[in-house]
């Protein structure tokens, strides 16, 4: 759609060029690995932060990304590392083989715990991953003539192209780098960016198009498989598994590991892991005096994590960062193309007995109305009218009690919210729901990637119509600053902007004009009048009525979460019910 042929941006050259000097360093290290004979102790020791590395860098995934927490990593760790030790030494399996089956084995067990319970969220995912970790720990000891119980299995094989540990080290740093890089380029992904999503706004999330329960489930079950692959290259290195090395203790480690480095960056996962098998060692000259040891370790993890909230990467990143001043925008942003709304119908949408009731509150109590194509159609009632209520039981956050939605001559009522978005429907929030820790561009690139939208889906051509729409609403030169530096006014516009990028056939928004000032609203007003321009249909919900008559053609009025009256605009604020309604009080004396 918006097919503008411009010079690569810059931004897009210096991935290759970072792709190109991470190789390199990749390569010095592995080489290094390889060729360097260190002492066993340091072989141990680096053997140990290469392979918690990889699990770490899970929680970057999962935690960092996504923001799920998962208090289960030593037990995917140690099914990677089972898998290994049992299949080599009981089966007489090859390395590879026992990697791969441990791998589907913790993907599996990820990808059902995470879809299980990644609904309940918050402290509900933390107990059942607390439960899993626990049942994976007594199965391990209890289990004896499968796993060994306590013993544990010894002996374990690596792979036949890797039999010292000098190699096997340099196959494990190897792998780690592959991995870093992943995890690194993972938040520019389309899939890390709807990881950033769900974690700033899981609401906004979904009305962007964002499939969120997926996109948690996917990054829990990332998760887990790094721990797993961790866990068959521990095995291999060490040559040795036990349950105690895969406890919950070990869990909590894990966290510690990847909040001490920072959540922010697969580098911060390398430092925190690095720093908390290395502290031990620096204190090991203290553990002559039984409990000083683990008091000076308890508390040099708590300073750090108090005076570097953000890990001690992301400390070193908030500094350099002061430095780096946003570019401003280069050059002109192209016209922001939007779809012409061409059904068959004459009603972009049909909205029929509409009804939803919070236990014995009739919020929304049985409403009819259809919304012409083309047109600017307003909902208004006093508060508490169920306007709101409309627009969720709309976008599906809220499934109605009994009614039907009919979208472009499509039945959206039993869809859940990124597939109404799909479908063709876009909103706004009354209280601002933007991504805040990420840049106005950013939030309308999240906006325009969802699959219904009929545009090119390479991340400079989405840049592209994202600064479209952000010049749209007027905020052309500041697409690269974070959300959070906009004036109250502006970020509302954002929110219009990100919706707009996605190309909707029916645009919902929710009191765009509330809190804004006198100026802010005649600004909004006049961007309402060029997006109706261009023929898309809006539907709004706002309490100011110069603002109202001034755009609607045609007015729905709630009270009581029932429809009282329905027309164009003069009919309508002169019918008798409705001036009641908004004074409480006779016709006349509302003349
Ligand atoms: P409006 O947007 O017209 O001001 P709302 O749709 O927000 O009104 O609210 C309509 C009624 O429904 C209010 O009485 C409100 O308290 C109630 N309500 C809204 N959401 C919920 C909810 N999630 N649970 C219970 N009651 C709700
Ligand atoms: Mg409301």
């Amino acid at each position: 759609m918006t097919s503008i042929t411009q010079p690569a941006p810059a931004s897009r050259r210096l991935p290759q060029l970072g792709l190109l000097a991470y190789v390199a360093l990749a390569g010095v290290m592995v080489f290094y690995a390889a060729t360097h004979a260190f002492d066993g102790y340091i072989t141990n020791i680096l053997m140990q932060a290469a392979t918690y590395s990889v699990a770490v860098m899970g929680l970057t995934v999962v935690l960092g990304l996504c923001g799920q927490i998962n208090l289960a990593q030593a037990a995917f760790f140690g099914l990677g590392a089972y898998a290994v030790g049992l299949g080599t030494v009981d089966y007489g399996l090859s390395y590879w083989v026992c990697a791969l089956l441990g791998l589907a084995l913790v993907l599996a067990a990820g990808a059902f715990l995470g879809a299980s319970t990644l609904r309940l969220g918050g402290h509900y995912l933390a107990m059942v991953t607390i439960s899993f970790q626990q049942i994976v720990t007594l199965v391990m000891t209890n289990w004896i003539p499968v796993t060994h119980g306590p013993d544990g299995v010894s002996r374990i094989a690596r792979p036949g192209l890797f039999q010292s540990s000098q190699s096997y080290l340099a196959f494990c740093v190897a792998v780690l780098a592959v991995v870093g890089y992943i995890v690194w380029r993972l938040p520019a992904s389309p899939l890390g960016r709807a990881m950033r999503a769900v974690r700033d706004n899981e609401l906004a999330a979904s009305v962007a198009g964002i499939d969120v329960q997926r996109t948690k489930v996917t990054a829990f079950a990332i998760c887990a498989l790094l721990g797993g692959l961790g866990g068959a290259l521990f095995a291999g290195g060490f040559a040795y598994v036990s349950p105690d090395q895969f406890s919950f203790a070990e869990s909590i480690v894990f966290l510690t590991m990847v909040l001490l480095g920072g959540v922010a960056s697969p580098i911060g996962a390398v430092v925190g892991t690095g720093l908390l098998i290395l502290i031990p060692e620096w204190l090991r000259f203290l553990k002559s005096v039984p409990g000083l040891y683990l008091a000076i370790y308890g508390l040099a993890v708590i300073l750090i994590v108090l005076f570097m909230p953000d890990g001690i990467w992301g400390w070193m990143s908030n500094f350099t960062r002061r430095f780096h001043r946003a570019a401003p925008a280069r050059g002109e942003a192209a016209a922001l193309e939007l779809r012409q709304s061409a059904g068959h119908d004459a009603d972009v949408l049909r909205i029929e007995g509409l009804a939803k009731h919070f236990g014995g509150l009739k919020a929304v109590d049985g409403i009819d109305f259809a919304v012409r194509r083309g047109s600017v159609h307003a909902l208004i009632g006093p508060n508490g009218s169920g306007k709101t209520t409309t627009l969720n039981v709309l976008s599906g956050i809220y499934t109605p009690t009994a009614g039907r939605i009919v979208l472009d001559g499509t039945d959206i009522t039993g869809l859940p919210p990124h597939r109404r978005t799909i479908a063709g429907l876009g909103r706004t929030f009354q209280n601002i729901r933007l991504f805040r820790s990420m840049t106005a561009v950013e939030n309308v690139v999240i906006g325009a990637e969802h699959p219904g939208n009929p545009v090119e889906k390479a991340h400079h051509a989405l840049e592209t119509r994202a600064r479209a729409a952000l010049a749209f609403v007027g905020l052309g030169d500041r697409g690269d600053e974070l959300v959070t530096s906009f004036s109250y006014g502006h970020q509302r516009l954002i929110e219009i902007a990100r919706a707009l990028a996605g190309n909707p056939t029916l645009l919902l928004l929710d009191e765009p004009a509330a809190g804004l000032n006198s100026t802010e609203k005649v600004e909004l007003t006049g961007l309402l009048k060029r997006i109706a321009a261009k023929g898309l249909t809006i539907l709004i919900i706002d309490h100011d009525m110069t603002l109202v008559s001034d755009v609607a053609e045609h007015i729905t009025v709630l009270n009581f979460g029932r429809r009282i009256a329905d027309g164009d605009p003069v009919s309508v604020l002169n019918n008798p019910d409705v001036v009641t309604a908004y004074l409480g009080s006779e016709p006349d004396a509302a003349h």
